[in-house]
Parts: C-alpha cells; structure tokens; sequence
C-alpha cells in the first residue's frame, strides 16, 4: 500500500511525526548542485565507487515533489475498517491464490527453510507490492539525494542512499533498477536499502540478490526477515474473538496474558467457542469492544515488526488467513457505512468524474482532490460531509 508506506522498516516510520516537530531548513534549487557535489564526495567516502556516485547522482534535479510528500502531515485518519478493506479485498484474494499457486514450490521453500508460514509470505508481498505489479517508480538515488539535501532526516537518508549503492556495487542490481517510494522503500518487498543490504538472501541461487526482477529472492528475502523478528516456526499469529459486553479488561498487543486467563476473563471464540491452554497472546479491540476482537501472538509481533503499526500487521494477518482459505471475520464492523473495495474505489471516482466533480485522476486512490469531491456530494445528498469513501455515499451517487 504506497499510500502507508513512509520507508521500509524502522527508523523510516516516525517521519511524519518528526517532520511536525522540526521543520527542515527549506532547500533552494540554487543550493541544489553544491550540496550534490558534496553528497557524492560524502558517499565515496563511505565506500561507495567515485564512477557509481557519479553516475548516479550527476543529473539530480531539485524535486519540490519529493519534499512536499516528506513534509505532507496525515490530514485524514484512516477508520481501521476502511484501511482493511482495501488492503484486504476479494481482488487482492483472488490474486494471492493465483500467485500462491505460481510460485507454490519456492513458497514452500522458504517456508522450510526459513520456518514461516507461506500465507503470511504471500500476504506481506500482496500488501508491499500487489504481487509484484506496484513497487513504485521514483529514481531512488534521485529522490534519497533531494531528501538530504532538503535536510529531511539528512543522516537517515544519506546512509539509505550509500546503502542503496553499494547494492549497485556489490552487482545485486544495476543502477536503473533502482526505484521505489520516495522514502527509499523498493522492490516487490518494498525494503528500504538499509534493510535490503542487511536482510535480502538469493534464494534463487544465481549469486545475486535481486529483490526487484527475482520472486524467490523477494519472497525468500521476506521469509527471512520475518525468521530473524523472531517467527516461531508452526504456530499461530492472531485469531479473532469476541469479548463480554462492556468489557473494559487489559487490551494491547504488549500485554499477553494465557489463553486460559482469557478465558477466564470471559473472551471466546469469535464462534462462541471457549478457549484454553498456555499460548501468550495479547488483545486487540481495534474498533472497542463492540467490533471485532483479536488475540495476537508472538508471530503477530514478527509481522509488526515489518511495518510497526498494528493496523497493518491486522490486514497481514487476515489477508494471509482468507488466502489460506479461512473466512472473513465473523463480527462485524461497528459502522453502518461500510469500506469500499479497490474496484468500488475507482468506480466511485467515476461516478463523482460523470456528475461534475473534479477527482483528479481517476487512479482508485482517495487523494486530497477526492475527498473534496466526496465532501462536496455528501453535502449535496444532505449527508454529513466526511470526505471518505463509504458504500453510503457510493450507493447515493449510484454505486453497486
Ligand atoms: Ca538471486
């Protein structure tokens, strides 16, 4: 999901946060090529190739563009069951069961190599990169070089951009197959260089590390990282329960407790059943305790880890669950304006487009032009302007 994704892993993940507390002394185009030229003696001397810096830095143009997404604060809080229900959808299943079927014999490799469930594999790569189809096209050295030189998170980004090439250098990719996000996230695992340069194993056996072109790489490389978070080979990452009404108990994924003493505490089975034994898990109630609840377990964090945010550890988990065949959950969303699929999404900005509103592309991702345009038709159907994309505003503008 690009729209998530401020940089692979880690440290990339509070930029939001920290741009809100400090401002960046504001990069001028006139300032641009100096601070090029330095940047490129800057990466030689931590060992990357005086030809390759060259090569990859020469023609770098100041990017407003590039700026303006790192200084972008999150004008719109996503409802959990919107942030699923694109993630998750019935395309996205459909599509991982073809690839699963694909690329069955190296997902069972990795999985008995690395000792990780193949769904969740197959699930982190649906999310990251659609399968393969969506791994961003921003020029990395390009854009990692205007984030410095913007005085975004300068010595962050500057070891991701020497990181970046000393994958060049050490002949896992050529130069041109460098892009990704514009935080430096690339490849059908969406890794940031860092990551990629710590992690990423050739699993296809060729001598190389190829995480944009290789499948097995990528998959194989993604198997791994979830092995060194700490997977626990054969055993669970989250089912979905239900807890007593009114339950104001501990919740948290940190905060893992027996599964008996859950039971004790009166959660069950989403299905009603009891549960029982010794396993730790922690509880989530991501919508309180009227949604749906889950307990998560040690492989729940391993996944977390991936991304560090519960929401997408959530959708990875289900997505990897309805590809292995599970149903969706079975409580539902405390909200009478149900997510919109990815197909309902473009549709929807269709429908705005033919009755007058101006969406921008029509592209299936809800951008600040289409929440105004769906701000503007609420209010003409007398709805309570949200600028969301609901099924409620969907079925008003004619959606099926
Ligand atoms: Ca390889």
């Amino acid at each position: 999901m690009r729209t998530a994704h401020f940089g692979r892993r880690a440290a990339a993940v509070g930029l939001v946060a920290w741009l809100g507390l400090a401002a960046p002394a504001s990069a001028s185009a006139a300032g641009f090529s100096t601070c090029i030229d330095s940047l490129k003696g800057q990466v030689v001397a931590q060992g990357v190739s005086a030809d390759l810096a060259a090569r990859a830095l020469n023609g770098a143009r100041y990017d407003e563009e590039v700026l303006r997404k790192a200084r972008a604060q999150p004008e719109f809080k996503t409802p959990i069951w919107d942030y699923l229900g694109f993630l998750v959808d019935e395309q996205r299943i459909a599509d991982g069961r073809t690839m699963m079927a694909r690329y069955d014999r190296v997902l069972r490799a990795a999985e008995e190599r690395f000792g990780v469930n193949r769904y969740v594999i197959a699930a982190i790569w649906g999310v990251e990169s659609n399968f393969g189809q969506d791994a961003g096209d921003n020029y990395l050295p390009h854009a990692l070089a205007n984030l410095v030189c913007g005085g975004v998170r300068t010595k962050f980004f500057r070891g991701e951009l020497v990181a970046a090439l000393k994958l060049v250098d050490r002949g896992d990719l050529e130069l041109n197959e460098l892009y990704g996000s514009w935080a430096g996230a690339f490849g059908q695992t969406q890794f940031i260089p860092s990551t990629y340069q710590r992690l990423a194993v050739d699993f296809d056996g060729d001598g190389r590390r190829d995480l944009v072109k290789s499948v097995p790489d990528a998959l194989g490389s993604t198997a791994n990282y979830l092995h060194k978070a700490g997977w626990r080979k054969g055993e669970s990452w989250m089912i979905e329960v239900k807890v007593p009404p009114g339950y104001n108990g501990p919740t948290g994924r940190r905060n893992k407790a027996s599964l008996s003493s859950w039971g004790q505490r009166g959660v069950t089975r989403a299905d009603g059943a009891p549960i029982s034994g010794g396993a730790q898990a922690g509880l989530l109630l991501p919508a309180g305790p009227k949604g749906p609840g889950f307990l998560v377990f040690r492989n729940f964090d391993a996944i977390y880890s991936y991304n560090q945010a519960e929401s997408y550890a959530l959708a990875i988990s289900h997505l990897a669950d309805r590809l292995a065949g599970y149903p969706a959950f079975r409580t539902a969303w405390p909200t009478d304006d149900p997510p919109l699929s990815r197909a309902q999404r473009f549709e929807l900005q269709r429908l705005l487009l033919a009755q007058g509103y101006d969406v921008g592309e029509v592209d299936g991702k809800i951008g600040p032009q289409s929440r105004a345009a769906i701000k503007a038709a609420e209010e003409r159907f007398g709805m309570k302007p949200t600028g969301r994309p609901g099924g409620k505003i969907y079925r008003a503008l004619g959606g099926r």
